[in-house]
């Protein structure tokens, strides 16, 4: 199930009016989240933020998942905390490495990816 703004892409709709209801609802939810998100980092950061989560908190562990309601939006209980595999693992290391680089302003990035010399002699335009 996808929900975009208004529009909810499912599947099939093989359930009562009261549980689509409650779906909608949870749904409406979403829509909420998105507009505060909007207003506080533009029109991506829904979207940015959801998938984030989604990937270290997939499924009923996404927060915007458990703060739009889990049985509302038909999602079984499976835990809270992270899903830490070789994906995030790598991600998380990739990320360590870039701050690492970086570091603070005042060391060169020379201390992380070796000095680039220029051979004696050579003039650069
Ligand atoms: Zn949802």
């Amino acid at each position: 199930m996808l929900n975009v703004g208004d529009i909810l892409l499912t599947p099939g709709f093989k359930m009562s009016k009261a549980e689509l209801r409650t779906l909608i609802g949870h749904e409406a939810q979403h829509r909420a989240q998105w507009a505060v998100l909007t207003v506080i980092g533009g029109p991506l950061a829904f979207p940015v933020a959801y998938g984030v989560d989604d990937f270290f908190f997939p499924g009923s562990r996404n927060h915007f998942e458990r703060l739009a309601g889990l049985d509302a939006g038909r999602y079984a209980h499976v835990g809270t905390g992270p899903v830490l595999g070789p994906a995030q693992f790598a991600v998380l290391g990739a990320l360590a490495a870039i701050i690492h680089c970086r570091g603070p302003s005042w060391r060169p990035a020379s201390a992380c990816f070796g000095e680039i010399s220029q051979p004696a002699g050579r003039l650069t335009a």
